[in-house]
C-alpha cells in the first residue's frame, strides 16, 4: 500500500495552535499537506468562494495558507495542492466545541463534509475552549489508530469533540440541542448609530440529552459523533398517505 495522504485544515487559520497539535498527532500515520484559512473563519460553515479569486502562501514545507474559507482549503488541497483525493481530510483541532446544531455554522465541521464529498475519510476535531491541546493529543492518535476499522456510509463524517480535562474514555454519540440567549446585542457606537453584535455573553445551554455529544464532553468523555451531510427526514417521508390528501387535495 502507498504511503497514506492526509489533507489537514480548520477555521481558526494556519497559525491557530489546534491545527499544529492535529498535525503532529497526523504525522506518524502518513504524508501529512495542511491547506488552511490564512486568518480565522470559523462559523463558515460549507462557504464557498465563488465571487472572488483565490491565492495560495506556501508558508512552508508541505504548510499553505490560502485566502479562502475551509471548504476552498480542501477544494484547492485536492485539486492543485495534492493533485488526487486524499486518504484523510482532518479538520481542527477547533478551539471551542462543534456540539448540537453547531455543527451547521462549524466551518471546522464544513471542511470535514467537503473532504467526506471529495471521497476522503473525514473527520472534525474540537476542543472545549479552556481544554487542554497536549491532554487531547494522545486521544487524538488513539482515533486515528482505530477509526479505519469503523467505514461509515458516503456523506457521513465523524464529529469528534474533546472535554475540558483527561478524556475518561470514547463515547460514540447523537447530536445534541442547544439554546443561545441573547443571540443579538444591540449597542451604540460613539456617534450614537446603533450596531449588533451576534452570540451574546452567555453562552449556549445544551439539552445534554442521554447519548448525546454535548452529554459526553460535560461529563468528562470525548465525543464521537457520525453526522449526515443528507439532511433528509425519512419518517417524513414515509407519509406519503397523509402528503397527498393534504397537498394534492
Ligand atoms: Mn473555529
Amino acid at each position: 500500500m502507498s504511503e497514506r495522504l492526509i489533507l489537514l485544515t480548520n477555521d481558526d487559520g494556519l497559525w491557530a495552535p489546534g491545527i499544529a497539535a492535529l498535525a503532529k498527532a497526523a504525522a506518524p500515520f502518513g504524508r501529512v499537506v495542511t491547506v488552511a484559512p490564512d486568518r480565522n473563519r470559523s462559523a463558515i460553515s460549507s462557504a464557498l468562494s465563488l465571487h472572488n479569486i483565490l491565492r495560495l502562501n506556501e508558508v512552508g514545507p508541505e504548510r499553505v495558507a490560502c485566502d479562502g474559507t475551509p471548504v476552498d482549503c480542501v477544494l484547492l488541497g485536492v485539486w492543485e495542492v495534492l493533485g488526487r483525493r486524499p486518504d484523510w481530510v482532518l479538520s481542527g483541532i477547533n478551539h471551542g466545541f462543534n456540539l448540537g446544531e453547531d455543527v451547521f455554522y462549524s466551518g471546522t465541521v464544513g471542511a470535514a463534509f467537503e473532504g467526506r464529498l471529495q471521497g476522503a475519510r473525514a473527520a472534525a476535531f474540537s476542543i472545549h475552549p479552556g481544554g487542554s491541546l497536549d491532554l487531547a493529543l494522545p486521544w487524538v492518535t488513539r482515533f486515528l489508530e482505530r477509526w479505519e476499522t469503523m467505514d461509515l456510509p458516503a456523506n457521513r463524517i465523524w464529529n469528534v469533540n474533546f472535554p475540558k480535562d483527561e478524556p475518561k474514555g470514547f463515547r460514540l454519540t447523537g447530536q445534541d440541542s442547544r439554546a443561545y440567549h441573547d443571540l443579538v446585542e444591540r449597542r451604540t457606537d460613539p456617534r450614537s448609530m446603533p450596531y449588533y453584535w451576534i452570540g451574546g455573553d452567555a453562552g449556549p445551554t445544551y439539552a445534554k440529552a442521554a447519548g448525546s455529544d454535548a452529554e459526553a464532553v460535560f461529563e468528562g468523555y470525548a465525543s464521537v459523533t457520525p453526522l449526515r451531510l443528507d439532511l433528509g427526514c425519512p419518517e417524513t417521508l414515509a407519509r406519503q398517505a397523509d402528503f397527498h390528501p393534504a397537498f394534492n387535495a
